[in-house]
């Protein structure tokens, strides 16, 4: 079973901005000027790129653990990919048509690959790519699942250099005031990896941005440090894990 599928028009999920250019005369403006061509469009990058990716292109299983991994995978590959636009003629003007893949920057062929791999694999890879090593205590794990959280129980030296981008996006997209269901899909397929701690309680490995905004967003909550997050970690804790 794949875990991508490529889009057929990504035009609702991947554009970012449409510019259009106007030649307008004095007859085109009776009702409404209907000149506008469109000379660029860009694309979504970077995380918003990987929300957006995952809406259109993601078709494997729904768990927490294989969104999680797969929209991991996506972070590091999606910029990868090179889309390209059409445009059509529409009663107001020139409207987007289409927006697909012009070079995918072999992502599919990573994903293909990535595909095969095992959880414990998977996950050893994705650090790998990010970190250029795997922790020995990461590497003794042999399976991993999810397992929902209050935030006052993960433990990791907080980063007071965050960009305030990166910060804003997991912020924004936590509590933009988004429909429940949208926030819970978005916390769902961003899980963070921890390793138990002692007490029960869990030590961050990675996801330092997303916790960073957690925290932040809990600091308001009437019951502090209940949040819940979604954690990777062994499967030996935390009993049972998340579907
Ligand atoms: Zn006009």
């Amino acid at each position: 079973m794949a875990l991508f599928n490529s889009p057929g028009n990504a035009k609702y999920s991947m554009y970012r901005n449409i510019e259009y250019s106007y030649s307008c005369d004095e007859s085109c403006c009776d009702d409404y000027c209907r000149c506008g061509v469109i000379c660029d469009v860009t694309f979504q990058t970077g995380l918003n790129a990987v929300s957006a990716f995952m809406d259109c292109a993601y078709v494997g299983p729904k768990d927490a653990l294989s969104m999680s991994l797969a929209n991991w995978f996506c972070k590091q590959n999606v910029d990868r990919i090179t889309w390209k636009w059409t445009a059509e003629g529409g009663y107001y003007g020139e409207e987007l048509e289409s927006v697909t893949i012009e070079d995918d920057g072999d992502f599919f062929l990573r994903a293909t690959e990535f595909e095969k791999l095992s959880t414990k694999q998977k996950v050893e890879h994705l650090l790998m790519v990010e970190y250029k090593s795997v922790l020995e205590s990461v590497s003794k794990v042999h399976n991993w699942h999810v397992v929902k959280v209050p935030v006052k129980k993960i433990f990791g030296s907080a980063n007071k250099n965050l960009g305030v981008k990166t910060l804003g996006h997991y912020t924004s997209n936590i509590q933009s005031g988004a429909h429940h269901t949208w926030v819970e899909k978005f916390v769902k397929q961003n899980a963070i990896l921890c390793l138990p701690d002692v007490d029960g309680n869990f030590k961050l490995i990675d996801g330092r941005h997303r916790l960073t905004a957690i925290q932040a967003m809990d600091v308001k909550n009437k019951k502090k440090g209940r949040t819940m997050v979604y954690v990777i970690c062994p499967s030996a804790v935390g009993g049972k894990g998340l579907k």
